[in-house]
Protein backbone atom coordinates (compact mmCIF):
# COMPACT_ATOMS: atom_id res chain seq x y z
CA UNK A 1 0.00 0.00 0.00
CA UNK A 2 1.67 3.42 -0.90
CA UNK A 3 0.92 6.45 0.72
CA UNK A 4 -2.08 8.72 0.14
CA UNK A 5 -1.88 10.87 -2.98
CA UNK A 6 -1.69 14.04 -1.16
CA UNK A 7 0.50 16.52 -1.36
CA UNK A 8 -0.20 18.97 0.98
CA UNK A 9 1.37 17.22 3.52
CA UNK A 10 4.28 14.61 4.47
CA UNK A 11 3.38 11.28 5.11
CA UNK A 12 4.36 8.52 7.54
CA UNK A 13 4.30 4.95 7.10
CA UNK A 14 2.62 3.30 10.30
CA UNK A 15 2.77 -0.94 10.08
CA UNK A 16 -0.09 -2.12 11.91
CA UNK A 17 0.45 -5.30 14.38
CA UNK A 18 -1.90 -7.37 11.43
CA UNK A 19 0.41 -6.50 9.22
CA UNK A 20 -1.61 -4.17 7.25
CA UNK A 21 -0.13 -0.42 6.78
CA UNK A 22 -1.42 2.64 8.16
CA UNK A 23 -0.43 6.49 6.73
CA UNK A 24 -0.59 9.14 9.17
CA UNK A 25 -0.48 12.85 8.66
CA UNK A 26 3.17 14.21 9.10
CA UNK A 27 4.52 17.64 8.49
CA UNK A 28 2.45 19.92 6.98
CA UNK A 29 3.58 21.18 3.27
CA UNK A 30 1.69 24.67 3.36
CA UNK A 31 0.91 24.65 -0.39
CA UNK A 32 -1.83 27.13 -0.22
CA UNK A 33 -1.08 29.83 2.33
CA UNK A 34 -3.53 32.89 2.24
CA UNK A 35 -2.15 36.53 2.20
CA UNK A 36 -3.13 38.13 5.99
CA UNK A 37 -3.15 41.67 5.20
CA UNK A 38 -3.11 44.95 7.67
CA UNK A 39 -6.71 46.30 7.49
CA UNK A 40 -5.68 49.75 7.30
CA UNK A 41 -2.64 50.03 4.76
CA UNK A 42 -3.01 46.63 3.11
CA UNK A 43 0.34 45.78 4.01
CA UNK A 44 1.52 41.76 3.85
CA UNK A 45 1.44 41.22 7.42
CA UNK A 46 1.67 36.86 7.22
CA UNK A 47 0.69 34.04 5.49
CA UNK A 48 -1.98 31.56 7.22
CA UNK A 49 -1.97 27.84 6.01
CA UNK A 50 -5.73 26.87 6.22
CA UNK A 51 -5.00 23.41 5.61
CA UNK A 52 -2.81 23.62 9.31
CA UNK A 53 -4.12 26.72 10.71
CA UNK A 54 -0.06 27.73 11.35
CA UNK A 55 0.43 31.37 10.41
CA UNK A 56 3.52 31.94 8.30
CA UNK A 57 5.92 34.75 8.34
CA UNK A 58 5.21 37.53 5.41
CA UNK A 59 8.48 36.38 3.73
CA UNK A 60 7.20 32.66 3.27
CA UNK A 61 6.41 33.15 -0.51
CA UNK A 62 9.72 33.49 -1.51
CA UNK A 63 10.54 29.99 -0.40
CA UNK A 64 8.00 28.40 -2.36
CA UNK A 65 9.36 26.70 -5.23
ZN1 LIG B 1 0.12 24.01 6.66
Amino acid sequence: MSAPDDPRCEWIECPMADGRTEWIRGACNHLEPVEVRGVVDGELLAFLCPDCDTQLPAQWKGTLS
